[in-house]
């Protein structure tokens, strides 16, 4: 598999000359195989540079949504393909008990924040609840489960032939039974930690990474990892490379420099890259 990062940035698009190592647009990955339909993670305003690139394919293009807040679903509009005629479009959501995806997305594709109504777009598009198991898209063997983050919200995984990937862009693991694990509660078993059967044994993490240590004392709760977190649940889940992802608007590129070494110093067994816009990263 082949895993493109069309946006890399957490919370707001960040443009500027102070984060164009790293990336400005938000999260938006790509998943491809060479053969089957495509696949896209998430729909923030790095799926607009990812549209332009598939506006001259054919076939149907998948978008997995890991939840609806809005830096993970404003590319949505300023998607070239939503406006091609006949386009096959599904997008993939997580269930929620008080409305429908459609009713949630539409809040966003409708006036007064969008001048056109999903309803009216020219392409064909199918909007699903992820299920509870896994399901294929093409050969890719997908999987979503809840993890901790404020609102309905899934991670994903991805497998095909043997090789996997795990996409959890928002992801607070430290409620989610990591906190205890650091500091060597014996209560918490790993297997019980929020994303672990997502993640465990991937080949390639895409992680949550938005805060400094001293950051996420500030903000418990706010859904998000420390670098630190993120690293020490790569290593818990045994996964082989983590990229470290959905970065701080406020982190610019030489803080993200400082914070990629900091997290390759606390690593026990993850290999650390660095999750920026335009990387090509291969997973076998
Ligand atoms: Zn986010
Ligand atoms: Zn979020």
């Amino acid at each position: 598999m082949r895993v493109t990062i069309w946006g890399s940035r957490g919370s707001i698009a960040s443009a500027g000359p102070e984060t164009v190592r790293y990336g400005g647009n938000t999260a938006c990955v790509q998943v491809s195989d060479g053969q089957g339909p495509v696949l896209l993670l998430d729909a923030g305003t790095g799926l607009r540079r990812a549209g332009v690139a598939l506006e001259a394919t054919e076939g149907a293009i998948h978008v997995l949504l890991t939840h609806l807040h809005m830096d993970h679903i404003q590319g949505l509009g300023f998607f070239p393909p939503l406006f091609q005629p006949g386009r096959e479009l599904h997008l993939w959501g997580p269930p929620s008990t008080t409305l429908d995806l459609r009713g949630r997305l539409t809040r966003y594709l409708s006036p007064p924040l969008f001048p056109v109504r999903l309803r009216d777009v020219p392409s064909n598009v199918e909007l699903h609840d992820v299920p509870a198991g896994g399901w294929l898209i093409g050969q890719l063997t997908i999987r979503a489960a809840t993890i901790v983050h404020p609102g309905p919200t899934v991670g994903y995984r991805v497998e095909r032939n043997g090789t996997s990937l795990a996409y959890l862009p928002d992801h607070e693991p430290a409620l989610g039974g990591l906190a205890g694990l650091l500091d060597g509660e014996p209560t918490d078993e790993a297997e019980w930690t929020s994303g672990y059967d997502l993640a465990a044994g991937a080949d390639l993490l895409l992680h949550d990474a938005q805060y400094t240590t001293d950051e996420y004392e500030e903000r418990v709760g706010w859904g998000h990892s420390s670098v630190r977190h993120a690293v020490a649940f790569a290593d818990l889940a045994g996964v082989r490379r983590v990229a470290l992802f959905h970065h701080d608007p406020d982190h610019d590129d030489e803080a993200l420099d400082r914070l990629m070494a900091e997290a390759r110093s606390l690593a026990r067994t993850a290999e650390v890259v660095p999750g920026c816009e335009d990387a090509v990263l291969e997973v076998d």
